[in-house]
Parts: C-alpha cells; structure tokens; sequence
C-alpha cells in the first residue's frame, strides 16, 4: 500500500473542548457575523475589506499585525468592515514544500498536523481574544472546515479549488459568506457555476457521513485576474469585467444575494504588490459610475503585512511574507484611511 497511515489526529469535537471560544469571543463572532451577513444581504452599504498576509505563518507577526489593524479598522468602521486574512493552510503553487501552519506549525520543521490543527485554532481564538477580529480563511481542504467551524468569519475557495465538488458542497453547509474564485483559466462561467453549486442544498458524503445541506446563500463571487496559456496575466477588476458579472448574475435569477469581491493582488496586480492600492482605487471609481455596481460590488481582498514584499522562508524577516508579497503596514494604514475617505 503507497499511504502510509502515520497516525490518527484529534477530532474536531477534541479540538474545540481542549482550545474552547471565550465567551467573549462567542458574543463577537454573533455580532460580525450579523454585521457582514447585511453587506451581503443588501442592509448594509458599508465595503468589506478582506487584508492581511497571504499565509498566517508566524503567530506573533500576525498577532502583531492585526493589533495595529484593529485600531485602524476602529477608525474607519462608519465605512468599512475589516476581515483578517488568516491564512492557515496556504501552501505554494505546486503544492511543494511549506503548506501552510495547520501543516506545519514551524515552517522549518517537518509536518506535524496534530500540532498544526492547534497552532490553527490558537491563532483564530487569539485574533479574536486580543483583537476583536473574527477571520477569513481559505478553505483549502474541506474536511478541515469542522475544526474552526465556530471561528471564522469568512472563507473564501482559491482559483485552483474552484472547479472541485467536494468544496462547492462543503460551502454549501455554512452559513457565513464564501466567496468563489475564478478559476486560473480566467473562465467566469466556473466561478458562476461554483455559485449556483453552492447556494443550492446537497447530500454528499463527508468526514465517512452522509450528510444534508441547506445551500448557502450568502456564497458569492471573487474576481482575482487570471493566466493565458502564454503564462500572460490577465486583470479583471476593470468596469467591464464588473459589468460582466453583473450581466452573469442577470441571467441567473435564482440566485441569492448577488456579490462580487474584487482581489487587488495574485494575477490582478500581477503580483506587482504594490499597485494594490491603484487597484483599489479603480474599483471604489467603477463602483461610483454604477448604481447596480455599487450594490454588486461588496468589497476588496489585498495582501498586506508588516514588511512590504516578501522573503524565502529561512530569511527570518519579521513580518515579512514567505508565500505571495504584501503591501507594509504604512501603506495598508494610508489605504484603510484613504478608502474610507473617498467611499
Ligand atoms: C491567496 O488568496 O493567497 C491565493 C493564492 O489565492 P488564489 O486562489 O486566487 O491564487
Ligand atoms: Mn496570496
């Protein structure tokens, strides 16, 4: 046999009784649930802003990072809603080498998932217990879902995981917003069809049950650039493009909740970090020409830290990315403010 079984971990009733939410944390998450739930269901006009590192990969830089956003996103909350990107299983593009803290808790180290699905849930209930953030997270393999079940926020589905069944019913079950990325190919029609997967109800199996799910109306849509087959990136957070999904949900009726969350970086920017701001900007100007933009589009995803850029792992940059380069903590500042004023 080629799997070699090297042990069983904690389930995720274990986990949630060793590293239980505070009732602090219990009351937050119920507020920002309900807070974010009306963006989407159209209550609300504040603008989402989903930020923070590409991967969560060092505990106390990240811990660091969200006691700065905190304040800001206390500044600007007439305005806007800040959502951490705490990326706890985010590994590199071919799947190679680090995959992310639930993998690998030191990124130095070899794999160790029983401690990595602590150093998972830890950094989730300490982001909330310090900062009052409830987070996003990538919801890279759907069977990890029931262990921070009760934590996140948000969870958004990556370009490559888009197409794939068992995380479009996965989403199907929650019943916090998910956001569904176009695919790398740049192809809307999967990014539309992942919509409508998730938004109905299924019976599938899951975690060795069979279960049931109710659809989840708040799953929406991601706009994140995409790759030609000549490895040329192609954007697609202009008005055009805007328009495009709003026409694409034209033709969909059935669905609910009809959104889009504009992400600044990956193969929007090109991986040029630092035009994230511009990108923004761009969007919040679409977003101004158009009353049917202006309730489509629900937000912006961008990639942000302590350092700008980002560094090989073994370079020990304190807050520095070791996956996709971020914006600095000085320009994210600027560009939470600068939003807020021109929204
Ligand atoms: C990310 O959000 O860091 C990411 C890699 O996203 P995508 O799936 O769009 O590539
Ligand atoms: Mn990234």
């Amino acid at each position: 046999m080629s799997f070699e079984f090297v042990r069983q971990v904690m389930s995720p009733e274990e986990l949630k009784q060793r590293l239980p939410l505070s009732d602090y944390a219990v009351r937050i998450k119920k507020e920002r649930d309900e807070e974010i739930r009306k963006v989407f269901t159209g209550e609300s006009d504040k603008f989402l802003v989903i930020i923070g590192p590409c991967s969560a990969d060092n505990e106390d830089a990240v811990l660091d990072y969200l006691s700065r956003l905190t304040k800001v996103a206390d500044e600007v909350k007439e305005k806007l809603i800040v959502i951490p990107r705490i990326y706890t299983n985010k590994p590199r593009t071919t799947g190679e080498g680090y995959k992310g803290i639930v993998s690998q808790p030191d990124p130095e180290k070899k794999p160790d998932f029983q401690e990595g699905l602590m150093a998972m849930r830890r950094m989730h209930l300490r982001a909330i217990d310090e900062t009052g953030l409830t987070a996003a997270d990538e919801m890279l393999y759907p069977e990890n879902w029931l262990y921070i079940d009760d934590i996140l926020s948000y969870v958004a589905v990556g370009a490559r995981s888009v197409e794939d069944q068992q995380h479009r019913l996965t989403i199907s079950g929650m019943d916090i917003p998910a956001g569904m990325k176009n695919p790398t190919s740049g192809a809307f029609s999967v990014m539309m069809n992942s919509v409508v997967a998730a938004q109905a109800s299924h019976t599938f199996l899951y975690r060795q049950y069979e279960v049931n799910t109710t659809g989840n109306p708040l799953a929406h849509t991601i706009l994140r650039g995409a790759t030609n087959k000549h490895n040329q990136n192609i954007a697609n957070y202009h008005y055009e493009d805007l328009m495009h999904v709003l026409e694409m949900y034209q033709e969909r009726p059935q669905l609910k909740n009809p959104a889009c969350i504009v992400d600044a970086n990956h193969s929007n920017s090109n991986k040029q970090y630092a035009e994230q701001p511009r990108i923004v900007k761009e969007v919040i100007h679409s977003r101004r020409m158009n009353k049917d933009l202006h309730s489509l589009v629900k937000g912006v995803m961008v990639e942000s830290y302590i350092e700008p850029g980002s560094q090989k792992v073994g370079e020990h940059i304190y807050g520095k990315s070791i996956t996709d380069p971020c914006i600095g903590w000085n320009t994210t500042r600027e560009l939470l403010l600068e939003m807020a004023d021109i929204l």
